[in-house]
């Protein structure tokens, strides 16, 4: 059996030990545009912060690669994939033949069509160790950086960059910051928490024109700056799967093994499209920790095991400058919500079950809300009033403690 990957990040490192749990010896090739060794993506704004190094990033330790008898073909992309020969070529010219293939090629950032933007001399994206370095190289103590985009990633990028140079904006067309996983009250919190840092927000605005190291933005004001960010959102890769004819709607589709569409071909990642458990329906949950689970799964199913993965709801643990925010589900439901200073907690409830929330400032035990939405647990069966303020294993039956103890509880 000959196993190849596109892509060497999250999805990919799953795969490879999903198919070392069942394979131990066929050999796998790892194919990737980065030159580098798998490294986790989220800590690229640690990187430009100082706090963390390359070295430290490594997702996996040096020897991964040996150990688990893979080659990794580096600083190369795949441009092709021919599944009647199963074969993919690469940006070299050289063809790799597969038996079973996992595309794991992740997303690639989205640059909105600004009228100016391209004669922007001075400006980045931010996704990958290059872009940090490139970010590094161009930053300076006299700085003023304007970031296009409230989302996770611009917020990161802020955080990063915001003792290096001299002022930081944020602007984004939403009412309020990280619009895709807070709501208005909880992203007050946090916008609060990250303007005494020193960063500024211009919120419900969008720029619509570039001239130069100006922005003019749509009620009338011009931003000036020295270095743009682009930080607006990410689009999953599908198109080399597409052009073959796999399904795909905004990411590609999968079962819950990562096969898609068509033979012998799977794919995991940010790239993909996954069922949230806590709304039933599909959607791309461009999360690490359901990349890993999908590449492990599919890694496993190509090595002819069964691991399904139907569990998968979006879920955030980041922090902001030192204040951890926690997300997870769909907030459509009947809302509990309590607030204190720099605290915040929403968790929503709808028809007998947990379906998400939104933890700012304390997020003790959050794993229980998470298990109670991914295991679909009927809130009649726990003593809800006893978690609603504070998640605790005593609210669940003895029975229900033990299975989730491993058979330990009294
Ligand atoms: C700044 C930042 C902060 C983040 N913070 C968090 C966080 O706090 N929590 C969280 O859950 N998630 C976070 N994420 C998202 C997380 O990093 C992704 O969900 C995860 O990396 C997805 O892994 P992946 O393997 O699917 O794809 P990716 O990590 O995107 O990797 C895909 C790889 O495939 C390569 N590739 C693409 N096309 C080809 C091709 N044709 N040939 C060969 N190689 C190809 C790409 O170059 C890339 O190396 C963050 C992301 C960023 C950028």
């Amino acid at each position: 059996m000959k196993y190849v990957i596109i892509g060497n990040s999250t999805a990919a490192v799953g795969c490879i030990e999903g198919l070392r749990q069942i394979d131990k010896t066929s050999p796998i090739a790892v194919v990737s545009v980065e030159k580098y060794h798998t490294y986790s993506r989220p800590l690229i704004s640690y990187l430009l912060a100082g706090k963390t190094t390359e070295r430290k990033m490594k997702y996996r330790p040096e020897s991964f690669y040996k150990d688990n008898g893979c080659k990794l073909i580096a600083g190369k992309s795949v441009i092709k994939i021919e599944p009647d020969k199963k074969a993919i070529t690469l940006s070299d010219g050289k063809s790799l033949g597969y038996d079973k293939l996992l595309f794991a090629a992740g997303s690639t950032p989205f640059v909105p069509p600004i009228k100016g933007l391209d004669e922007v001399t001075h400006k980045y994206t931010f996704m990958s160790l290059d872009d940090a370095k490139a970010l590094e190289q161009a930053i300076a103590k006299d700085c003023r950086v304007l970031i296009l985009g409230a989302g996770l990633i611009g917020l990161k990028c802020a955080e990063g960059i915001n003792k290096k140079v001299q002022s930081v904006t944020v602007i984004d067309m939403a009412q309020h910051i990280l619009p895709s996983i807070l709501d208005a009250a909880g992203a007050e919190v946090v916008k609060s928490h990250i303007e005494k840092k020193g960063i500024r927000f211009v919120l419900s605005d969008s720029v619509q024109e570039f001239q130069g190291n100006s922005a003019v933005l749509a009620i009338g004001k011009t931003l000036d700056f020295d270095l743009l960010v682009i930080a607006v959102g990410v689009r999953p890769n599908i198109h080399l799967l597409k052009e073959i004819g796999a399904k795909t709607v905004r990411g590609i589709v999968t079962d819950c093994y990562g096969q898609t569409s068509l033979p012998s071909i799977y794919a995991a990642g940010d790239c993909t499209e996954s069922v949230d458990v806590s709304t039933g329906e599909n959607r791309v949950l461009a999360l690490l920790p359901n990349a890993y689970i999908q590449g492990e799964c599919a890694g496993i199913h190509m090595a002819g095991g069964n691991k399904p993965y139907d569990k998968a709801i979006p879920m955030n643990a980041i922090g902001f400058f030192g204040l951890h925010v926690l997300t997870a589900g769909s907030y459509d439901g009947e809302e509990y919500i309590t607030k204190s200073a720099g605290v915040y907690k929403r968790i929503v409830v709808k028809d007998n079950h947990l379906v998400g929330f939104i933890l700012i400032g304390d997020g003790a035990r959050a794993g229980i809300y998470t298990h109670l939405i991914k295991d679909r647990i009927p809130l009649d069966t726990v003593d809800f009033e006893l978690i609603k303020d504070k998640p605790q294993l005593i609210a669940f039956s003895q029975s229900a403690r033990s299975k989730m103890l491993g058979g330990v509880a009294r």
